[in-house]
């Protein structure tokens, strides 16, 4: 399978990607918590409430449940379910979603309160929320990534898309491959800002449907546009 890994190193594609695209912590709702809160429980709830939706639902959901409930593990418990569900409604699945923050919420207090998020092992951290219904892999590695710092690189639709195109993974590829061809590919990088580099370009140009690789900063390295739209333009990222 032909590669942009043939043609450009995870590095160069980060510079482009920096060059072209505008990452606002503002547009991701893992980051917004962590910003203006700075509690990682309100982060697994942000990230919780952005699984199956945009990040604009997710953040008006998560601001939402932090003016009427509040979004310590403590709050969650002592409000009525309902309330819970009512305040995150616009994020979708509110039900599943209410479930996994509570759920998390018990899981926490229970490994000794908010803190241990924060003093635990990654892999313990890991171990108690994958053990928690409704909290996957996915949800773990972004809040592993934005906490913790830990070296993992989350894979969303965007994500997964993008490894496709780029030759990295096959298209049906299980998250564990995409995501390790993607660390590895971006292996010495920032992890958190290539993930967050990948959305802002699944977004902007590499769309599910139609993407815009006629104007894309990685045309001239990327394998998946046939050599139509790798005609002129300035090489951006080869090497
Ligand atoms: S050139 Fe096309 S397929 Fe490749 S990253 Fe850009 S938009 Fe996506």
């Amino acid at each position: 399978m032909e590669s942009i890994a043939d043609r450009a190193t995870g590095a160069k594609v980060l510079e482009a990607l920096r060059r072209s695209l505008r990452v606002d912590w503002r547009d991701y709702a893992a980051l917004i918590p962590l910003k203006e809160d700075g509690s990682p429980f309100a982060v697994l709830i942000a990230i919780i409430l952005s699984q199956n939706t945009n990040d604009k639902n997710a953040i008006a959901a998560y601001r939402r449940l932090r003016s009427m409930v509040g979004v310590r593990p403590e709050d969650v418990l002592s409000a009525p379910r309902e309330v819970i569900e009512e305040a995150i409604r616009t994020s979708g699945m509110y039900r599943q979603k209410a479930g996994a923050i509570i759920g998390a919420a018990k899981a926490i207090m229970k490994a000794g309160g908010e803190e241990a998020l924060e003093t635990l092992p990654p892999e313990e951290v890991r171990r108690i929320l994958e053990g928690v219904r409704g909290i996957g892999r996915k949800t773990v590695d972004v809040f592993l990534n934005v906490t913790r710092g830990v070296d993992v690189f989350a894979v969303d639709t965007h994500a997964q898309r993008i490894a496709w195109r780029w030759g990295l993974a096959p298209r049906n590829a299980s998250y564990e491959k995409v995501s390790s061809a993607l660390a590895s590919f971006f292996r010495g990088q920032d992890l958190g800002e290539a993930h967050r580099l990948l959305i802002a370009l699944g977004r902007s140009y590499c769309t599910a449907r139609r993407p815009r690789c006629r104007e894309c900063p990685l045309r001239e390295v990327c394998p998946y546009p046939s050599g139509e739209s790798r005609s002129a333009g300035q090489v951006e990222a080869r090497g």
